[in-house]
């Protein structure tokens, strides 16, 4: 596809005039951007990462005020070695958990399903950990967990799934990390830790798909967490169109079709025509 900020591609916008511009409120380019890409598309990917879901009550990291400007991360390799770090863990996890369980999916989740449903977008590749996409209704096999599932957790080495209510009420009686009943490995949320191996599985089906689209949408990720933040840099390599999300600038900009530099919600809803 053609660069999307071409004056040229402003041209013959009908229908999408219609939709975005209501009363008292100017045309808007970048949405009617944004829908044009979509619409040209055959195959689209979505790729999220925290920023979807901050519009949830569900911090992210990097943003002023996200989770990482008041405490640095735990290394896979730490929660291995030493208990005050896998209880460290256990404590910011349960700390969460109300954030976590009340989280209803937002504007951006429904647009995002939306496309999927209407067959424009075939997969969701996500670094969110929240369980959201599938919340807002899209299927389990179309959501690609990169860095796993916060919403239960499992033992390292058996893989047996515990969840988090009965591990909660035991770990605050007496601040034990938990083991596997079965085997006595470290039992840890379903999540990929900084230091921990990426799930080969959604690797590779993340890849593939990367590969077969010809528009690929990064929507609120700072685009610094690597191996995830190389798929959208496949897609343009492979001759995709790349768009980005995000409220701030990322690394990826430069080599970007369109940037919008706003709210998620908003931008998608509209593009979308979803509430
Ligand atoms: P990040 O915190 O590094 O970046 C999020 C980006 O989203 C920021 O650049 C911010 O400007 C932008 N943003 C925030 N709210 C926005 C909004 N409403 N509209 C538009 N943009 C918005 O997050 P990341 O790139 O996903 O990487 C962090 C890692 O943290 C991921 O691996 C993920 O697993 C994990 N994480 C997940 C969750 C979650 O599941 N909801 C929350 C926090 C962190
Ligand atoms: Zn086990």
């Amino acid at each position: 596809m053609r660069a999307l900020t071409t004056p040229a591609s402003h041209a013959g916008l009908g229908v999408l005039q219609h939709i975005c511009q209501t009363r008292g409120m100017p045309f808007d380019r970048e949405i009617a951007d944004l829908a044009r890409a979509i619409d040209g598309s055959r195959r689209a990917v979505v790729f999220t990462g925290a920023g979807i879901s901050t519009e949830s009550g569900i911090p992210d990291f990097r943003s002023p005020g996200g989770i990482w400007t008041r405490m640095a991360p735990i290394d896979f390799s730490d929660f291995l070695a030493s208990e005050e770090a896998r209880r460290e863990t256990w404590r910011r996890r349960f700390a969460m958990e109300e954030a976590f369980r009340e989280a209803r999916p937002n504007r951006g989740h429904r647009a995002v399903a939306e496309l999927v449903s209407r067959g424009k977008v075939g997969v969701v590749i996500t670094q969110n950990i929240d369980g959201l996409h599938q919340a807002s209704g899209i299927a389990d096999d179309q959501v690609i967990e990169l860095h796993g599932n916060t919403t239960y957790a499992h033992c390292l080495d058996c893989k047996a799934r515990y969840e988090l209510a009965p591990l909660r009420i035991s770990f605050e009686r007496d601040e034990t990390a938990p083991v596997c009943d079965e085997c006595g490995g470290f039992v840890k949320t379903a999540t990929i830790s900084f230091g921990q191996a990426m799930p080969e599985e959604p690797m590779r089906r993340a890849e593939i798909e990367t590969l077969a689209a010809d528009l690929f949408i990064v929507a609120g990720s700072s685009l610094v967490v690597y191996p995830a933040a190389a798929f959208p840099e496949l897609a343009k390599q492979n001759g995709a169109s790349l768009v980005i999300i995000n409220r701030e600038a990322t690394g990826l900009d430069p080599i970007a079709d369109l940037v919008l530099n706003r709210a998620l919600g908003e931008t998608l809803g509209a593009v979308v025509g979803v509430d």
